[in-house]
């Protein structure tokens, strides 16, 4: 049984044909392929996964019980089932993580040969490596995503974060020549639900290998890879204190940036927490990365390989349900190749698969909470209220779980908040330019500036566009291309301070 979208009757008329649609197309171009999709047999990810029925907080090498005695649940957004019960950490524990790691700062991990640091950060990597199966697994279902995703992108990207950093850790007066680098001493970092290891180690690598200790919080949705990342650090040994894991919500989080022994902040997540955070730290001696949203345009002009580009597109924002903060939700087209451009999307938005993000099969997998679902909704009728056409397939949802079907908006003016504010769901905002010049002003017109992807044929409009462009990366006929040697955060509201590569390695250093 489909359960109805909410927001689906806003775009699709009893017979099917969508009640919005783009006035740029002929009538016979309007009819969408429903139906005409096949059903794949089932194909689900198996491996023997163990979750435990509660996880403790990780504070100096141990599983402790929390000081509150609280646990809250963690569900599977893909069937709202309990999946386990997690640690409430307060002040408290974070008073406890982080003297911990001041100790274990001190003692052992300043004072140890770079080299073996180094060893230490290798083990990890290889251990993730040895359990990524059922490391993606439990991705998948504690946060919804799909298992081709946390399989194929999330986990190897962990891995090699680790082993890029390892090789780092006795070499760091290279990468930083004459420079002297010190570690900063214990980091604070926090990091949300969409990308959860993933973001635990583009943190946890860096300030590592530099020589720091940390007490990291994940998102409170998705807490359980991170616990189960707790266990490898023990397996492979690494000296007590230095990497803490203390569970909750924004409290839990507030307390760490308040915590007066701690020398760094860095936080992944909205631009109102990071705001937050921000005027937290005025007049201390902490130093902050932020890593915050993201409305990132991809500019589509009309020399580029069309077919390429819209795949490009499509896996840019529907993959990963667009929960990425750095996802191509506008697209800029030129205006002679826009009604083709509207067809295939179209056409391509028909037929992916939305479900169990568990299956093989699945491009599109659950949203991570109700509460990033209303947010999803409350935006498209936003959309629609101010005037923009919705298409969105009437695909078959799952009866339980939070599912949102992909989507787009066209007839998207710059000053709707779909032009402007971060959906984080598998919705594209559509609008149309003439000039490289007007796809640069639109491109840069909203308060963000995390990324952006430019598609064309010649590789001088690439640089040209790609130079001008406020965004801290630039794809260039491709997208959310990731790698640890290259620097990553942003312009303007989407923060400061890079991730990855020497910029990332520096941001975790002293100099003398
Ligand atoms: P959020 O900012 O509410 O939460 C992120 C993390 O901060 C969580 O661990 C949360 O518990 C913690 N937190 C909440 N309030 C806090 C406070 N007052 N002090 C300290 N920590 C606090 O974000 P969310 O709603 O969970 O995630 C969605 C948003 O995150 C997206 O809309 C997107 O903008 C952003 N995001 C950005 C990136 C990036 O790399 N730039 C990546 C993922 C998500
Ligand atoms: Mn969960």
């Amino acid at each position: 049984m489909a359960r109805k979208s909410p927001s689906r009757s806003l775009a699709v008329q009893d017979n099917g044909a969508p009640a919005h649609f783009v006035t740029a197309l002929a009538p016979e171009d309007r009819r969408l392929n429903f139906g005409t999709k096949w059903d794949y047999a089932p194909a689900p990810e198996t491996a023997p996964v163990k979750i435990q029925p509660r996880y403790e907080l990780f504070i100096d090498g141990k599983f402790v019980t929390p000081h509150s005695g609280k646990y809250f649940d963690s569900i599977n957004p893909a069937n709202e089932k309990k999946l386990t019960e997690i640690a409430q950490g307060d002040a408290h524990d974070v008073d406890r993580a982080v003297k911990a790691a001041r100790r274990a700062y001190e003692k052992t991990w300043s004072k140890m040969p770079a080299r073996e640091r180094g060893k230490y950060i290798y083990r990890i990597a290889r251990i993730i490596q040895e359990k990524s199966r059922e490391l993606a697994i439990l991705e998948t279902m504690d946060g919804g995503k799909t298992i081709k995703e946390s399989r194929d992108v999330d986990l190897p990207l962990v891995a090699t974060h680790f082993f890029y950093h390892a090789g780092w850790t006795d070499k760091l007066d290279y990468a930083f020549p004459g420079r002297k680098p010190r570690p900063l001493g214990v980091c604070g970092q926090i990091i949300p639900w969409n990308f959860p290891l993933l973001m635990a180690a583009w943190k946890l690598a860096p300030a590592l290998a530099c020589g720091n200790t940390v007490v990291l919080k994940p998102a409170e949705t998705t807490s359980i890879t991170a616990m189960h990342l707790a266990q490898i650090l023990q397996e492979a040994g690494l000296p007590d204190g230095v990497v803490n894991i203390v569970t909750g919500a924004g409290e839990t989080g507030r307390a760490i940036v308040e915590h007066d022994d701690i020398d760094k902040i860095a936080f992944t997540g909205s631009t109102d927490v990071g705001k937050i955070i921000a005027k937290a730290l005025v007049g201390t001696k902490k130093k902050l990365t932020l890593e915050l949203g993201g409305k990132a345009a991809n500019i589509l002009m009309e020399d580029a390989p069309i077919d390429q580009a819209v795949e490009g597109i499509i896996s840019g924002i529907y993959f990963n349900q667009g929960h990425v903060c750095c996802a191509g939700s506008r697209l800029l087209v030129q205006e002679s190749i826009f009604p083709t451009v509207i067809r295939k999307l179209r056409d391509r938005i028909t037929v992916l698969r939305v479900g169990d993000p568990l299956d093989k099969n699945s491009d599109i997998g659950a949203i991570n909470s109700k509460m990033q679902l209303d947010r999803i909704h409350e935006l498209v009728e936003s959309g629609v209220s101010e005037g923009a056409e919705l298409v969105q397939p009437r695909c078959k949802l799952p009866e339980r779980g939070y599912w949102y079907p992909p989507s787009f908006f066209t007839g998207v003016t710059a000053t709707h908040r779909i032009a402007q504010e971060e959906i984080f769901g598998p919705v594209l905002s559509v609008m149309t330019f003439r000039t490289p010049e007007e796809a640069i002003e639109r491109a840069n017109n909203t308060p963000y500036g995390l990324s952006a992807g430019v598609w064309t044929d010649k590789g001088s409009k690439i640089f040209k566009i790609a130079n001008k462009l406020r965004a801290g990366v630039v794809w260039a006929n491709t997208y959310n291309k990731f790698d640890p040697t290259s620097p990553f955060g942003g312009y303007k509201e989407s923060g400061f301070g890079r991730e990855g590569g020497l910029h990332g390695l520096a941001a975790y250093s002293q100099f003398a």
